[in-house]
Formats: C-alpha cells, structure tokens, sequence
C-alpha cells in the first residue's frame, strides 16, 4: 500500500532529486559527500561537499560515489541516501516512515547494477523500492505521451552519460549509451587549459567555464572568460582568458560523440515510429541540455526538430515520482 510519502529519487551522477506528489521537488543536491580520511565519518554532503572539491586538507576526502550513473562505492552511496531521507524528510516536516520509493536506473545498467541500487536503497531505510528506467522517467517528467503508440525521443545529458531512449507505449523501443556527458566536457576543458596555456585548473572551475561561455558547435558572438588556475611551470598562480570559440574547440569531440550516439540510435528505430519523430521532435534533458546553442545543433545535424524539456534538471526526478503515482493506481486496482 502507498501512502503520502512515497518519494520519487533520481540518483544521478552529479545531482541526487528528491519528488513527492503533494510538495514536488524538496531536495536537489550535489551527488557528493566528504569523508574524514581517517575515521570515514560523514563531514558533509550535497551543496557543503561540492564547495569543498579541489580544496580539503589530507584529512577529508570528497566523494562521488556515482560514476556513470550507477554506483561505484556502494558504502558512501548509502551514506548519501540516508542524508538524503534525513534532508528531505525535515523538509517536509517530519519523518517519513519506511516510505516507498520509485528510482531510476540507467538503461545500460547491469542487473547486478540494479540489484546495488536497490539494496542501497533500502538499507537507508525504505520499505519497498522500485525501479523505473531513466528515458522513460525523463519523458514522463516532460510530459511527453509515453503511454500512448506514439515515439518520443528523449535525450538526458546528464554527469557521466548520455542516454537516448525512444518510448512508446510505456516502454524502450530502442536505446544507447555513451559514457560522454557533462563530467567529460568539464575535463575537455581542462586538458585543453593544460595543453594550451601550461594552465591547471580544477574541476569546479572547468564547469564554471562551461557553463558560462560553453557553445555547442554553432556560430555565435564570441564571448570571453578570465580563468585562474596555476601555471605548471612557475608553480605559480595564473589569469588566463579564454573564449567561446576555444571551448567549443575543447568540446567539439565529445559534442560529436553525443551526436553519433543519437544518430546510432534513430538508425536502429523501427520504421513505423520514425514517422512520429518527425512530427514530434527528439526532447534534450539533464543538465548538459542546457549548454548553449545545442538545442539548435543538433536540430541542424539531424534534421529533426529538437526541444528542450521544461525543466531539464528535474525532469527524471518529476517522472520517477509521477510513476510511483500511476503505480499507487494500478496497485489499488490490484488490490
Ligand atoms: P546527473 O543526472 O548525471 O546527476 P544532471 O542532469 O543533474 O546530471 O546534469 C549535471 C550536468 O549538467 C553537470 O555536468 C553540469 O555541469 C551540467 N550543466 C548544468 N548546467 C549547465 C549549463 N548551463 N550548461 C552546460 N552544462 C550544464
Ligand atoms: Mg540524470
């Protein structure tokens, strides 16, 4: 039986969401927890942690305990989802007790990656947990008509990986996986500072640049940057300033690897579904839809035409709580 607090958690690889029915989204943090090195104790997770990236003493560790959308270090992933419970539960004034929980696991996962998702789960404390695969979570946070006979396309760019799924009646058709995504682009940039400039920048720092004057492969008014990091030669502190047309040099392969992951995929999808894809479009979601100009880029590339779901960032977490909603009904119709 489902009760009020059933919650809905995207555990992606750089935010972990939380979604009920009744609130909507009370949680959205950094998939991130410092650790002391020492006694492995939790200093701090979510927003606190991810400040402390690049920065800590030998005595704290940070944390990612997700790589690719599924879970690397199993111990501090079931750390961050008992915070997590904690967080969101003041959040909505109380405890919730034992609830049930609809979580979403990438396509490419595993069964033995979805059997760890499901144990971590349920050690911070949930009474039942249930499994939703991401692009379909992702069309349904996007008000796509998932249900219906009719394709939809979605694309989530999100830490780790790239899935693009096709769904129709309620299930994947057709779907791929690239393990290039946000996380990649923030390293492009990185390799590319070192490279040109004998520049080292951090993580936090690339994804600022990115997120700032990235492009994807379009033309558009240049757009400056200036960046600190250390210089590998004097050891020394270093400004440099970058430009769009830079970064878009950096990011250009894994842009492109992206897109053959999604041309592979409209290759492979049946016939009687292309049609719909050109009606309807392919729908980009995950933070990296968010990268300026890739809407248009990819519209251009695959000749289809390309939007970006409302609300990006959120639009798994909002379709892993909508399903547990529709599962609640089938239950009482079961029942
Ligand atoms: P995950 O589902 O793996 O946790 P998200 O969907 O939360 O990932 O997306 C996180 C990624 O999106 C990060 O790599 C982040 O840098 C990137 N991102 C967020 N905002 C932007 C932006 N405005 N432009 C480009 N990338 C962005
Ligand atoms: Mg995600």
């Amino acid at each position: 039986m489902f009760s009020s607090t059933d919650i809905g958690i995207d555990l992606g690889t750089a935010n972990i969401l939380v979604y009920t029915k009744a609130k909507g989204i009370i949680l959205n943090e950094p998939s991130v927890v410092a650790l002391d090195t020492k006694s492995n104790k939790v200093i701090a997770f979510g927003e606190d942690a991810k400040a402390m990236i690049g920065k800590t003493p030998d005595s704290i560790r940070v944390v990612r305990p997700l790589k690719e959308g599924v879970i690397a270090d199993f111990d501090v992933t079931i750390e961050l989802l008992k915070l997590v419970m904690q967080k969101a539960a003041k959040q909505i004034g109380g405890s919730f007790r034992k609830p049930n929980v609809m979580i979403c696991t990438p396509c490419g996962a595993t069964s033995v990656e979805r059997r760890a998702i499901v144990d971590a789960v349920k050690h911070s404390g949930a009474k039942s947990v249930h499994l939703i695969e991401e692009p379909v979570a992702a069309a349904i946070g996007a008000d796509l008509p998932v249900s219906e006979p009719i394709a939809s396309v979605i694309v989530d760019i999100g830490g780790g990986t790239t899935e693009v799924g096709i769904i129709s009646f309620g299930g994947v058709v057709s779907a791929n996986t690239v393990r290039v995504a946000g996380d990649r682009m923030d390293e492009d940039i990185i390799q590319y500072v070192r490279k040109k400039y004998n520049v080292l920048i951090g993580e936090p720092t690339a994804e600022n640049i990115k997120k700032q004057i990235g492009y994807a492969l379009i033309s558009h008014e240049e757009e400056t940057m200036e960046v600190r990091g250390r210089d590998i030669m004097t050891g020394l502190p270093k400004v440099v300033n970058l430009t769009s047309t830079e970064i878009q040099e950096a990011l250009k392969e894994s842009l492109l690897a992206i897109l053959e992951c999604i041309r592979a995929t409209l290759e492979n999808c049946p016939a009687e579904l292309s049609g719909d894809i050109v009606d309807q479009g392919v729908i980009i979601s995950g933070g990296g839809a968010l990268l300026k100009g890739l809407q248009q880029w990819l519209s251009e590339e695959i000749s289809v035409p390309v939007h970006i779901a409302p609300q990006p960032l959120e639009s798994v977490a909002i379709g892993t709580g909508k399903s547990l909603v529709m599962l609640n009904k089938l239950d009482k119709i079961a029942r």
